[in-house]
This record gives structure tokens, C-alpha cells and sequence, in this order.
């Protein structure tokens, strides 16, 4: 067998769908807030930890700045680490990387939480593996291992020459008669650039849960992003969280972050409580250490290869005789799929019936994962509150070897607040769910970042205006208008970088390095050609997105079908500009011909080398 099938996959006859279709639904319907993105607040300044400060390196003062630059780009973390890369290897070298933090890392700089690691195998995750020899020491690695090879090809490729850190951009004005970006900074500083290349993540603003009497709270209270260590005791590299043992702690929230960290919590913690409202499902980590053995045997190349496997096991589906080099929770459907086509050889199938059977797949390893809880959780109460009823990947897949089993601890208690959609409120003593005061020290808040609300909230800029003051806010309110998923018209030399109305890769770093390397070609031939500004006309822009939205795979009955998260914006649809409903997707609006097909339309495009669709102006 070329694959194997998880252990424990339950069959199809052992499952009734039906009823789990029905479940699903109930479970997605008691929890929709009328409120949608709206029922999360911004960590403001009386919060320890608040969003602003940086609780990792000191802020040096400096003078403000006024300066006139070929580029700006918005971001240091992997979106612009690799926009960076990218520039330099198309020989453009005046330019500026701007961060809040105070170093290169992005979302990996502002984690810093005990059990942090990649949950993705770090060996498609870390860019640039081939080019720089680097080789992370585990399959899913730490956090701070990830940082700091961030950092590593920061220092590689010079970007620390141009960093401008602890700097929040506060308004982009596009100024048609300079031709230039006028960039004004928190900090005082007025830049003007010729270009802007905004690579600020998906997950740069934390979020609160607007519980009521939040500000009331007089215990110790911080977000995943800004974790406390003068605190909990420990530091990232050794999280003995020992100065907790004294410590009442809760924890709102059971996404991704929070299943690595509730291990901690439980082992350090006198008292800990965990607030669900939505379980995650969590299978086992199986994570190794990297094998030399295995190092020596790669051949160049490798790297994109098994990204390549990766992103057709995730996102795809494998090709006969492929192996799956993963094996994870990501590609465990396809993997399944696979072993069973192998197994019953399978004749060849129409795209519905593949579907049909991807579907009863996602029923099926969802009720292996259901099961596993009941293996290890010793409380049947418990353990049923911590099942997970709805499709795959409504919810970021997770992986954890103690997870479940810290609910054994006696000092643990599962708290699951669904029935009121979240917890009841927060006093000056602790918090309130279901109707009983729980006394606390302590309130960590694993509750997510603004990843689908709107974009005022998401880029956090009081001005964005390009040609004749049109507002960027306004320009992409209900639907994204793009060239290439990375240009839009009315905006000259602007360019995004993470958003998506495009091809997706299952790897994120490899997106970024995609989007950045056309971005630096776009502006390397703007210039070459002596073009003060670049923009995609408004024809080329509707016919790129027509083209998109045509090809596009209607995922809309899955996304509305989904328990609410920032992955559906919160179950709410949009309206667009035909005041037609949409369901927005996290990850934006996706080329349905698939990753490799839009690869290819880029480099077509790029290799005849007219700039079709865009016009240059001296
Ligand atoms: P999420 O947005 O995934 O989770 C937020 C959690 O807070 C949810 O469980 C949510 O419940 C809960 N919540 C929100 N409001 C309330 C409330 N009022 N009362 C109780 N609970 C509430 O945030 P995470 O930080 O966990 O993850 C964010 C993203 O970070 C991930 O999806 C992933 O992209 C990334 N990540 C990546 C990792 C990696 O290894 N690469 C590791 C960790 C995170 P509900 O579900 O019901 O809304």
C-alpha cells in the first residue's frame, strides 16, 4: 500500500449522516450571534499587555522622520521578510520595512505563549530552506525557532539596513501631483513613497470578546499575542509557568492557540478553567525530531516538491500512486480517500461522486476524532462537551498530545458557555457563566484577531485614500476589486500582498513568496520603463475579477453550513454591490482552476512582458 488509512477511521455504515447533518445544523444555530464581527472589541490601553506596547524589547525614542523613498513596506513578518527577499533579488534596494514590533517575525514575534510551535510541518512552512541550508530541528517546531529564522534571513538578505520598528503607519494618502504615498506614522514621521507594498498579515490585530464588565476586571488579564512571562514565571524557551501554583487562571477561548497552551496552564495552574464556547477537534501530534539520516537523502528541489505534495493533500487531491510525505490532520481526508482508491481500485469518477465520497470522508474522520476524545477524557460529561460537531475544517484542524488529557487534572475544569454564546460577563473578581461567579487571579484571552472583520478594523489606518480621496475602505467594501489579487484600480503603486482573490497554496509562506516575487517584477519593470505610477486599468481589473468569479468553486452551502468563526465571518453574510448575499471566506476568493493553473497565468503573463492590463504613467 502506497498509503495507509488513519487507525480507527470508522466506516460509512457506521455512521448515521443524516443525524449528523442534522446535529451540525443545531450546533451552528445556537450559536450565531445577531451581532457578528461586532461582538469583539480592540484591546485597548487599560489593558495590561494592551495592543499598542510591546512587551518584548524596549522602545528606543528616536526623531521623526521625513523622507522621500522608492518603497515602503508595511510588515516585517513572513509576508514581508519575503517581499523584502524579493526586492533584493530584483536589484531594488531603496526601500523601508515598517513594524509595530520591534523586530522582524511578525505573528511570530507577538507569540510568544508557552507551547507555541508551527502546526504545520515546518518543512513546507519555512521558506527560503534550499537557499539559506536551514533546517528546523522538529517537524512541527517552536515558536521561537521560527522567529528566530526569521530574523536569520532578515540579516541574510539586509533588511535590518531599512527596518523602522515600533512604528504604527496612522494614515496613506496617494498625492497624484507628486506621484507619490505620503505615509504618516503614530511616531510623527511623514514619508513619501513611491511605492507601497502592504504586507501586514492576517493576524496582526488581536481581538477581545466584548463580554460585559470586561473593563471591570481588577486580576491580571492579557491576549495569547502579548503573554505575560514577569507573570506566569518561565520564558518562552522554558515555559515553568511556576509562579501560577498560587494562581485561580481562566482561559476564554479553544481555538488553535489556546489547545497548544491549555497543557501549560493545567500543569502550572492551582485552580485553571477553561471557557468553550465552539471545541476544536484535536487529533494526535505524532511530531518528530529531524532526522540527519533523512536530511542527507534530500535531492534539489525538495522543498518545493513536498510543498507541492503538501498543497494537493490539503487542498487537492493526491495523484494515483502518490504518497503522502505529511501524513497530519491536514491531509488526512485525501490520504484516506487515497488508501481506500487504491485498496477497491477504484473505476474513474465523475467530480460528483469524488465529492460525494471527499464528503463522507469529512463525516467520517470527524467521528474518528469525536472518539478519540471519549478514549482518553475519564469524564463522560466532559468528554461529550468537548466533541466537535460540524465539517472538517469549519475550524482550523488541531493537533496536541496532552490537550485532552490535561481535562483529567483535578485542578481542571471544562466550562462550556455555548448555550449563552460565550461567557456571561466579567466582574471585578472573576467572570460569570451560566449564571455562577467563578473567582479568578487571572483571565488569558485566546480569542482570535481581527482576520474577516472589516477592513478598517483588520488594517487599523484612521486615513487610506488613493485618487482623488477615494477611500480604500469604501473601494473593497463588500467584495475585493483586484489585478492579480494584488493591485486595485484607483490606488497607483499599491500593492497587497496575503489577500486573496487568486490562486491558494496550502502553504501561507508560499503565497507570500509568489505575490511578492510578481509585485517586485511589477515595479522593477515600472521603473525600468521609467513609469512614475502603476495602476491595472478599471477594464482589466473587471474582467481579471469576472474571470475569478466565474471559475471560482461555489463553496457558499459549506461556509454558511459552518459552527460561526472568523473562517465564515462569524456566519454573516455580506451584501454585495448587486445587493446580492455572500458568504465570506478567510482565506478570500480562491482561483477554483487551482494554485498551479493561476502559477502558470502569472508567469504567461509576465513572460510576454507588455504589462497587459496595466497602465503606466511618467
Ligand atoms: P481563534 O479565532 O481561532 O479562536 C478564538 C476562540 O475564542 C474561539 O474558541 C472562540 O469561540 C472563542 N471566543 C470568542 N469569543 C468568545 C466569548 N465571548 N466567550 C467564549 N469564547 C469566545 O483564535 P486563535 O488564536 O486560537 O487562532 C487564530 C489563528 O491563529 C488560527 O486559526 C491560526 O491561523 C493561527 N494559529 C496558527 C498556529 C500555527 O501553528 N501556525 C498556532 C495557533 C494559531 P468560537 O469558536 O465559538 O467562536
Amino acid at each position: 500500500m502506497i498509503n495507509e488509512k488513519s487507525k480507527d477511521l470508522p466506516s460509512s455504515d457506521a455512521i448515521d449522516i443524516p443525524a449528523l447533518k442534522e446535529k451540525y445544523r443545531q450546533e451552528r444555530d445556537r450559536r450565531l450571534r445577531k451581532e457578528g464581527q461586532q461582538q469583539y472589541v480592540q484591546p485597548r490601553a487599560e489593558f495590561s499587555n494592551a495592543y499598542e506596547a510591546d512587551p518584548y524589547t524596549p522602545v528606543t525614542p528616536r526623531d521623526a522622520l521625513s523622507e522621500d523613498i522608492d518603497i515602503v513596506v508595511l510588515g516585517g513578518g513572513w509576508s514581508g521578510i519575503l517581499t523584502g527577499v524579493q526586492l533584493r533579488k530584483a536589484g531594488i534596494g531603496n526601500f523601508r520595512i515598517i513594524d509595530h514590533a520591534g523586530d522582524f517575525g511578525g505573528v511570530w514575534y507577538w507569540n510568544r505563549y508557552p507551547g507555541l510551535q508551527c502546526d504545520n510541518d515546518a518543512y513546507c512552512y519555512l521558506p527560503l530552506l534550499e537557499e539559506t541550508g536551514f533546517m528546523p530541528t522538529k517537524k512541527f517546531t517552536d515558536g521561537w525557532e521560527i522567529r528566530e529564522y526569521a530574523q536569520s534571513i532578515a540579516r541574510q538578505y539586509r533588511l535590518y539596513e531599512n527596518a523602522l520598528f515600533h512604528t504604527l503607519v496612522s494614515a496613506l494618502r496617494w498625492d497624484e501631483n507628486a506621484k507619490r504615498w505620503r505615509i504618516s506614522t503614530r511616531q510623527g514621521d511623514e514619508i513619501r513613497a513611491r511605492h507601497v507594498i502592504l504586507a501586514n498579515g492576517l493576524l496582526n490585530i488581536p481581538k477581545l470578546p466584548g463580554i460585559p464588565g470586561i473593563d471591570k476586571f481588577k486580576g491580571h488579564l492579557f491576549h495569547t499575542a502579548r503573554w505575560d512571562y514577569d507573570y506566569t514565571g518561565g520564558d518562552q524557551k522554558k515555559p515553568a509557568l511556576d509562579k501560577l501554583s498560587s494562581k485561580r487562571v481562566a482561559i476564554v477561548g479553544t481555538g488553535a492557540t489556546s489547545i497548544q497552551l491549555v497543557p501549560y496552564l493545567g500543569k502550572y495552574a492551582k485552580q485553571f478553567y477553561v471557557l468553550q464556547r465552539t471545541p476544536s477537534c484535536v487529533d494526535t501530534r505524532r511530531n518528530s525530531v529531524t532526522d540527519p539520516a533523512w536530511v542527507k537523502t534530500l535531492k534539489p528541489g525538495w522543498q518545493a516538491e513536498r510543498r507541492a505534495n503538501f498543497h494537493r493533500g490539503a487542498n487537492e487531491s493526491f495523484q494515483k500512486g502518490e504518497k503522502d510525505l505529511i501524513c497530519d490532520i491536514w491531509t488526512e481526508v485525501n490520504r484516506n480517500l487515497a488508501a481506500e482508491r487504491e485498496e477497491q481500485d477504484w473505476p474513474e469518477l465523475t467530480p460528483e461522486q469524488l465529492f460525494a465520497r471527499y464528503e463522507d470522508m469529512d463525516f467520517r474522520v470527524m467521528e474518528r476524532l469525536r472518539r478519540r476524545v471519549d478514549s482518553i477524557v475519564r469524564d463522560k460529561a466532559t468528554a461529550e462537551k468537548l466533541k466537535p460537531y460540524y465539517r472538517y475544517q469549519c475550524k482550523r484542524p488541531t493537533s496536541n498530545d496532552e490537550y485532552y488529557d490535561t481535562f483529567n487534572r483535578p485542578n481542571v475544569s471544562l466550562i462550556d458557555v455555548s448555550e449563552s454564546q460565550g461567557v456571561d460577563r466579567l466582574t471585578e473578581t472573576g467572570f460569570v457563566a451560566n449564571g455562577v461567579e467563578y473567582p479568578v487571579d487571572c483571565m488569558v484571552f485566546a480569542s482570535g484577531y481581527e482576520v474577516t472583520s472589516d477592513l478598517d478594523r483588520r488594517w487599523g489606518f484612521d486615513v487610506f485614500e488613493g485618487r482623488n480621496g477615494l477611500s480604500m475602505y469604501q473601494n473593497w467594501k463588500g467584495s475585493y476589486k483586484t489585478f492579480h489579487g494584488v493591485m486595485t484600480h484607483g490606488f497607483p503603486n499599491l500593492f497587497v500582498i496575503g489577500l486573496n482573490q487568486g490562486g491558494l497554496n496550502s502553504s501561507l509562506t508560499v503565497n507570500f513568496e509568489e505575490q511578492a516575487r510578481h509585485v517586485a517584477y511589477i515595479i522593477k519593470q515600472t521603473m525600468t520603463r521609467g513609469g512614475a505610477s502603476v495602476e491595472p486599468t478599471q477594464e482589466a481589473q473587471n474582467a481579471y475579477v469576472q474571470h475569478i468569479r466565474e471559475t471560482a468553486i461555489d463553496r457558499t452551502e459549506w461556509i454558511r453550513a459552518c459552527t460561526p468563526s472568523y473562517f465564515n465571518n462569524e456566519g454573516k453574510p455580506d451584501v454585495d454591490e448587486n445587493g446580492n448575499e455572500k458568504f465570506r471566506f478567510y482565506l478570500g476568493e480562491v482561483y477554483g482552476p487551482g494554485w498551479d493553473v493561476f502559477m502558470q497565468r502569472l508567469e504567461d503573463w509576465r513572460s510576454q512582458g507588455d504589462m497587459q492590463g496595466l497602465s503606466l504613467s511618467q
